[in-house]
């Protein structure tokens, strides 16, 4: 383990753990519905014929409007689940909206793509965050998150715990504390192998990391969030350690859609993973000509093999998909 720097040593935001009940509570209130108007109050007196007439003729209009309110009820719920995987060059960051409207905001991408996440965010009409999710703590993946939680009311901040000092993350987590926003750490709080209900039948699986690694990479948090038969399996930049931990933990990674592992790079990803991951669709996040040389020829060659149809945000920009728990969409459109 790396020798502690005193920075590490000073933030105590590593106890500021507070449990997602109070979001799951919001959440569902947010998802109920009121109930139905009442549109008449029925009188009982005899001798007004023609209120009766109007009684009923209000009745059947407030039938009318408790039917509309129902179906109203169940088009909200039909609304796909939608998964914007942005072009933020050399970086991640994925947006996660779901059926009743809860914004999941995973990664927030490097400083030098700022205009284009909020571009982004601004197109999606994203005004407030219910989860602010970092995969682990490199610029490319959380450099702007201190300008989102200045920008954008958020209710819960998901971290993995991992303490790489230095004054971006001393910034972030002093605004976290100064905002008083509930705070989630992984790690500390052994949350791999657990399951988060995000209502309208999404569920967020935590499935790593399950151990601390000294490398940040190593120590990604590794999500699988799931509609129906869709499920998306985040993997941060996990590398070799932490897939081999993820392959023989006992959470399913199986997943439609695979986020692939620190942007294509040859270390995230081999064929013995993809046999159990079993995706049909691969997004890869990554700069165009970028000096990392992502995506490697090796896992691209993988992938093939295996199958999938590869998306890439350096060749087709911003990506989405859209599920309905059954089937995915993809846009652009493979070309
Ligand atoms: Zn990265």
């Amino acid at each position: 383990m790396p020798k502690k720097t005193p920075a590490e040593k000073r933030h105590k935001l590593q106890d500021a753990t507070k449990p997602l009940d109070d979001f799951d509570r919001l959440a569902r209130r947010r998802l109920g519905l009121p109930p139905p108007e009442k549109l008449v109050n029925p009188s009982r007196r005899r001798w007004l014929p023609p209120l009766l007439l109007l009684l009923l003729a209000a009745c059947l209009i407030g039938y009318g409007f408790h039917r509309y309110r129902g179906r109203a009820a169940v088009l909200a719920y039909r609304r796909p689940l939608v998964v914007s995987f942005f072009d933020v060059g050399q970086g991640d960051s994925t947006l996660i909206q779901t059926p009743s409207g809860k914004n999941i905001l995973l990664d927030t991408g490097p400083p030098s793509a700022s205009a284009r996440l909020f571009a982004d965010l601004g197109r999606l009409g994203v005004n407030r965050l219910d989860m602010l999710i970092t995969s682990h703590p490199d610029q490319d993946h959380y450099g702007n998150s201190l300008a989102v939680l200045r920008r954008l009311p958020t209710a819960t901040v998901v971290d993995s715990g991992f303490v790489k000092g230095g004054l971006t993350q001393e910034r972030l987590l002093a605004e976290v504390k100064r905002q008083n926003i509930p705070f989630v750490n992984v790690t500390r709080q052994h949350l791999a192998g657990t399951r988060q209900d995000l209502g309208d039948g999404v569920t967020l699986d935590y499935l790593a990391p399950m151990t601390t690694s000294p490398s940040a990479n190593d120590n990604s948090i590794i999500l699988k969030i799931a509609l129906g038969r869709v499920g998306f399996l985040f993997m941060g930049d996990a590398e070799d350690g932490e897939r081999a931990s993820l392959l023989v933990g006992g959470g399913d990674p199986q997943a439609m859609v695979l986020k692939v592992a620190h942007h294509g790079s040859r270390n995230g990803t081999d064929d013995a993973f993809l046999a159990r991951v079993h995706p049909e669709v691969a997004v890869i996040s990554c700069g165009l000509g970028n000096r990392y040389g992502h995506p490697n020829q090796v896992t691209l060659d993988a992938l093939r093999r295996a199958g999938v149809n590869v998306w890439r945000t350096d060749l087709q920009g911003t990506i989405s998909v859209q599920t309905d728990g059954k089937t995915c969409k993809v846009s652009p459109p493979a070309k």
